[in-house]
């Protein structure tokens, strides 16, 4: 296929189809700087996509009281991560944001407000940045409502309804990405980024799987009941909860296909997924 035809492809997807929907294991920020398996699996995927008219990254690295989304016209580049080699903090991502989509979105819901204090942290940027090199989609982010309630955070339904009401974005051209981890446990990573995995981590990553593919939503939503292996997986719901997200966008029947499956440190599900 020429180059003319695939743009052409791409310009009619982009005004009479949904876009697909992303969930990404972000792992480590050095995946910024390295050429891997995984880092080479976003540059495909970037470019096997219809182009988007604007991303929205659900981010597991901005926790907030109540659900935000970034409204400025040029987000800043967050360098929220410490001890890494200095050239990763010289690294911007100069991309514009999307602030019509993100007041639309803060207009149409009320449980959503306008953000002009963050930009973009590592979630988004680390990954874009092999996605799509040249920084030139609008990009946004929302937060995750990380507010508790008598020691209790909002339970993870709560999230699932939240995002099924951003599905009015795909039709619009926006591609929605939801950035975390679906096994993250930083207290037991390893040092080394190739560490075999631990069985619980294997266990865990696999039963989301199959509830994956069978569209076991209840289960996923409900994943202590997964068995012990998820208190080790899933020990603050901040890295799980962008997941969440990703799959409330499934339409009934959309396939859900991995465009990556793996593991970093020991503890870190790298698995990758695309929804339509
Ligand atoms: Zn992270």
């Amino acid at each position: 296929m020429n180059y003319k035809k695939v743009a052409m492809n791409q310009k009619i997807r982009q005004n009479n189809e949904k876009m697909p929907v992303l969930f990404i294991g972000h792992g480590s920020p050095i995946n910024v700087i390295s050429d891997n398996d995984f880092t080479r699996s976003l540059v495909k995927l970037g470019q096997n996509l219809p182009k988007p008219m604007a991303i929205l990254v659900v981010s597991a690295h901005w926790l907030t009281d109540g659900t935000y989304v970034t409204c400025m016209d040029k987000p800043k580049t967050i360098h929220d991560f410490y001890g890494f080699p200095e050239k990763m903090y010289e690294i911007t991502y100069p991309s514009p944001g999307a602030p019509d989509c993100a007041k639309f979105l803060a207009q149409s819901e009320n449980i959503i407000s306008c953000s002009t204090q963050w930009g973009l942290d590592h979630a988004s940027w680390a990954v874009l940045k092999h996605m799509y090199p040249q920084a030139d989609i609008p990009v946004f982010e929302m937060s995750l409502d990380y507010s508790f309630n008598d020691r209790n955070p909002k339970p993870v339904q709560y999230h699932y309804d939240l995002a099924s009401k951003l599905k009015v974005l795909r039709e619009k051209g926006v591609l929605i990405m939801g950035s975390g981890n679906i096994v993250h446990n930083l207290g037991m990573a390893d040092y080394n980024m190739q560490a075999k995995p631990y069985d619980w981590a294997v266990e865990f990553d696999q039963k989301v799987k199959s509830n994956l593919l069978n569209g076991n939503v209840e289960d996923l939503i409900n994943f202590e009941n997964m068995g012990s292996s998820a208190l080790y997986a899933v020990p603050t719901l901040d890295h799980y909860l962008p997941m969440i997200y990703s799959i409330a966008l499934r339409d009934e029947n959309e396939p859900v296909t991995f465009t990556y499956e793996g593991f970093q440190n020991g503890s870190i599900s790298m698995r990758c997924f695309q929804i339509g």
